[in-house]
């Protein structure tokens, strides 16, 4: 796994031992790791500094209780967390999710590739994450409300414009990002609008906030694909999920001549050959609220599978946009077998271990999700800068600034796997620069 590197076979050994059943964080850790054996062997000072070790340990981590009321009464528990993991770059950043299985282990493993996605966007920000293991399907406004008030009455204390900034993530969209907001006004008397990102337009949002993780991963891998004298148009393409990344994605891929044709959400896949409707799918997801099978009564050319396997479906490109490990080795195996040409990760560690093996082996175009999805935080920067200046960019502006970041990040991580021997290999390359970055940054700002 490490190339023979034993001094970082040891560090893997440690982390494994140190976080005892955070099974998703020793898998992204693992993953970066794997990466460094032709860094370390350039820069063994990253040894003596022990910034392996240093960035492997979070700089804090905040576990609470939010206790909050129901529509009847009744009394609910549910935990939550935050863990800055670093701030050698800027202040934290990074989003929270409500999702039922939410633990420290997901929230460490998405808060420590949060640290590399964002040195990758060329922003002055650190990495941290959080969320609760509530679920904010099936409850009323009222109840998202309370438990948004009661989850940031004890968080506030922990953040600032300039200490520590969350965003949304799966189940954290705008509606709650305003009750968030709403109760840290209140507790601290200020209209901190920098404090969170993913606002409402009206009151200190940016454009393209919404758009930015899905179109982002679409600029990413476009991209790529011209590098290799390939494009989106008259693309077959497959998106896992119809949250915030995969209806924005949809939406730029039709924009860009792709056709879409199938998405999913945890309870079944619609797929429809001619080609799907996504302004539908934003009403009945977004306005709506309502499950993804409801797709079928407004188009009679759809299906819908209960429980079905989107990577099943035979297409051009693949853009998993749920959540971690959604593409299986086997999975990965059918749409190699299937004539798929490319993955774009939208979602965070959507592909396991064995599923990456299989696209590398294969040779197909892999983006990785610290580097294909990372339009939604640039774009959160982005409205930090807004929001610091009290200025209002445009649409246009913000996504061509956008469009310009993802480019930008294609090109890093290409070069860098270039230059450390394994061309092509974009998670390599995004793993190493994003992690040269940030250990740089650490040994210039001393033992801390
Ligand atoms: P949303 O909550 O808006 O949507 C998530 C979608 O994924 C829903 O369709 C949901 O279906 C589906 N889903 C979630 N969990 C599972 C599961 N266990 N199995 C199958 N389907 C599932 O979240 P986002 O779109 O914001 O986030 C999606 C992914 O993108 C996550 O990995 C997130 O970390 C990542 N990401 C998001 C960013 C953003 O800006 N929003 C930025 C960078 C990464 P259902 O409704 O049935 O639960």
């Amino acid at each position: 796994m490490f190339g023979g590197d034993e001094k970082l076979e040891s560090i893997y050994r440690e982390v494994v031992n140190r976080n005892p059943g955070e099974t998703e964080f020793h898998q992204a850790v693992g993953e970066v790791l794997s990466s460094l054996p032709p860094v370390l062997a350039k820069h063994p000072e990253f040894y003596e500094y022990k910034i392996i070790e240093r960035l492997c340990e979070p700089d804090r981590q905040i576990i609470f209780r939010v206790v909050w009321e129901d529509d009847k009464g009744r009394l609910h528990i549910n935990r939550g967390f935050r863990v800055q993991f670093n701030n050698a770059l800027g202040p934290y950043k990074g989003g929270l999710r409500f999702h039922p299985s939410v633990y420290l282990g997901v929230v460490k493993f998405l808060g420590f590739e949060q640290v590399f996605k964002n040195a990758l966007t060329g922003m002055p920000i650190g990495g941290a994450k959080g969320g609760s293991d509530f679920d904010p399907h099936g409850k009323s406004d009222r109840e998202v409300m309370n438990f948004c008030r009661r989850f940031m009455t004890e968080l506030h204390q922990y953040l600032g414009e300039e200490i520590d900034i969350p965003a949304g993530d799966i189940g954290v969209g705008q509606r709650e990002i305003g009750y968030l907001f709403g109760q840290y006004k209140r507790l601290t008397h200020r209209f901190e609008a920098g404090v969170i990102t993913g606002k409402k337009l009206n009151w200190g949002g940016s454009q393209v906030r919404t758009e930015a993780t899905g179109y982002g991963l679409v600029y990413f891998m476009d991209e790529m694909l011209r590098d290799h004298k390939k494009s989106f148009d008259d693309m077959k393409v497959t998106i896992s999920g119809s949250g915030n990344v995969a209806i924005y994605a949809a939406e730029k891929v039709t924009q860009l001549g792709g056709k879409v044709i199938a998405m999913s959400d945890s309870n079944g896949v619609i797929y429809d050959e001619s080609g799907i409707d996504v302004e539908t799918v934003k009403r009945i997801k977004e306005v709506e609220r309502k499950r993804i099978k409801e797709y079928t009564k407004f188009h009679e050319t759809a299906a819908y599978y209960e429980g079905g396997n989107i990577w099943e479906i035979k297409t051009d490109i693949a853009l998993p946009c749920a959540t971690e490990n959604e593409i299986t080795g086997r999975d990965a195996k059918i749409l190699i077998k299937n004539g798929v040409i490319a993955i774009g990760e939208g979602a965070n560690m959507p592909t396991t271990p064995e599923g990456i093996k299989a696209f590398m082996d294969a040779g197909i175009l892999f983006g990785p999700a610290k580097a294909a999805n990372a339009g939604g935080v640039a774009t959160s920067a982005l409205e930090m800068i807004q929001n610091s200046r009290h200025d209002v960019w445009t649409f246009e502006y913000t996504d061509k600034r956008l469009k310009e970041i993802m480019e930008n990040i294609y090109r890093t991580c290409s070069e860098t796997a270039e230059e450390y021997g394994v061309p092509g290999n974009l998670s390599r390359g995004a793993n190493i620069a994003g992690f040269l970055k940030v250990a740089t940054a650490m040994i210039e700002q001393g033992i801390v």
